[in-house]
């Protein structure tokens, strides 16, 4: 084993709307400046032995009366501004990317300045902070196309590379040869070879592997996901045999766990090459809570709110995208049924969440975690709608291959998801309802708000 198969990958992911912000405000500063300066302050996570990955918790672009003076070595912060930046997010146990960018469009690589001066930078913060912080530094071109990012020691003797990402997904743009498995998609050709190799990368958790759940599962994996953590304890019962694709009687005869069912869909589409982890466990156990944070993605697809509530706690934790699916039938007295189904995308990185935007209720949730006595009378008073409400195999499939969709557009970018989407279908209206997300922004909500979140 040689060094670099023991070196951990290290990721830095700014989520695509702080992106968009910090390098609008750099761009801005360039005309004002040649080169400009920008610091990211990151919450560092150890998602397993082999991987880190930085989250930025907030972002500064200094104005230009923040600098001391251009010299021929580049640009020099005031340091009574540098020392205020420092004190404000170092203390706080952050860790500091400095980003800086290099005239002309192409590639840029570091210079021997900026080795030099980001070695001593280094030295600086490990010998002036009790909790010295790590520095990582990024060179762009001057149009923030290309970069190089990399990561010191804190001696600022050695430096390896870090991974950059300002997309929903750290996923590589490979250019492997086609393999026997890549034959099936020749109908999907037209979307690229990076949009079916960055499927064939994804990893998606699915928690809740029912009606909505199943049919994802069914048609993500036919348009090219091989990895998944699927997470439901429950098992398979005849009443779900109207709404589950190839379910069998004997399935539910032997009390199949609806997790195994699905892997086997996941099986039965890919003979070789997927990697599918079954866990029959509640989304409440923490061992399922770290396996999550390492995989991409987090489709939730449950019935109850409490799950949800905690698939949107783990994704803000880990900063994972998160997709919620959710039907809801009820039948007038009439007789006549109102059938709604939405698809719930928040933005990564906060903004509005399942909480803020009311899309769960988090008075039900609390209620649905609440030990059984608690809960059966609340059922009697009518607060509960229990496990009996309707469901249909195609109102779930409306639901699910909207979500399947919407997958496709997050990985290939073809929908703009940087304020997040909710979007809610009525039928027999046939309507679809587009929420306006700005509604939904909430900067001092509880879960999503910045600041104050707790990071292990
Ligand atoms: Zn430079
Ligand atoms: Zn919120």
């Amino acid at each position: 084993m040689n060094d670099s198969q023991k070196l951990p990958k290290v990721s830095l992911q700014v989520p695509p709307l702080m992106w968009n912000q910090f390098s609008q405000s750099m761009l801005q500063a360039r005309s004002t400046n040649e080169e400009v300066i920008g610091f990211l302050f990151c919450q560092r996570q150890q998602i397993s032995k082999r991987q880190v990955r930085y989250l930025p918790k907030t972002w500064v672009v200094p104005a230009p009366d923040c600098y001391e003076h251009q010299s021929a070595t580049g640009l020099v912060l005031k340091q009574e501004f540098h020392l205020y930046l420092l004190e404000t997010y170092l203390s706080q146990g952050l860790d500091v990317v400095h980003i800086h960018t290099h005239a002309g469009n192409h590639s840029p690589d570091f210079s021997g300045l900026d080795d030099r001066y980001e070695a001593e930078y280094a030295l600086f913060l490990s010998s002036n902070f009790r909790k010295p912080p790590r520095l990582i530094s990024g060179v762009f071109d001057e149009y923030l196309q290309h970069s190089q990012f990399r990561i010191w020691n804190k001696k600022g003797n050695s430096c390896e590379e870090v991974k950059f990402y300002r997309s929903w997904f750290e996923l590589e743009e490979t250019q492997n040869p086609l393999t026997e498995t890549d034959l099936m998609f020749a109908r999907q050709k037209g979307f690229g070879q990076t949009f079916q190799k960055q499927l064939g990368q994804l990893t998606v958790t699915l928690i809740g592997c029912g009606g909505i759940g199943a049919i994802l599962a069914e048609q993500l994996g036919r348009l090219g996901v091989k990895n998944w953590l699927l997470i439901d304890p429950d098992r398979l019962e005849p009443v779900n045999l109207n709404r589950m694709p190839g379910a069998t009687w004997k399935m539910a005869d032997q009390g199949w766990h609806k997790v195994e069912y699905v892997k086997q869909l996941i099986k039965r589409i890919y003979q070789t090459g997927s990697c599918v982890k079954a866990i029959p466990e509640s989304i409440e156990n923490e061992t399922v809570q770290k396996e999550i944070a390492a995989t991409d993605l987090i489709v939730v697809a449950t019935d109850n709110h409490r799950s949800r509530q905690i698939a949107q706690e783990l994704a803000l934790q880990y900063a994972r995208p998160l997709v919620c699916l959710g039907t809801h039938i009820d039948i007038k007295s009439d007789g006549s049924p109102r059938m709604y189904c939405r698809i719930t995308v928040p933005p990564l990185g906060g903004g509005w969440c399942l909480m803020c935007g009311n899309i769960i209720n988090l008075q039900r949730a609390a209620l649905e975690s609440a030990p059984v006595e608690i809960e059966s009378l609340a059922a009697r008073a009518g607060y509960l709608e229990g496990i009996n409400d309707p469901a249909v195999f195609w109102l779930n499939g409306i639901c699910a291959s909207t979500g399947v969709g919407v997958i496709q557009g997050m990985v290939t970018g073809f929908l703009n998801l940087e304020e997040g989407l909710d979007w809610i279908y009525q039928f027999p209206q046939c309507k679809w309802h587009h929420t306006n997300t700005d509604y939904l922004a909430t900067p001092d909500c509880y879960f999503c708000g910045a600041g104050d979140r707790d990071f292990t």
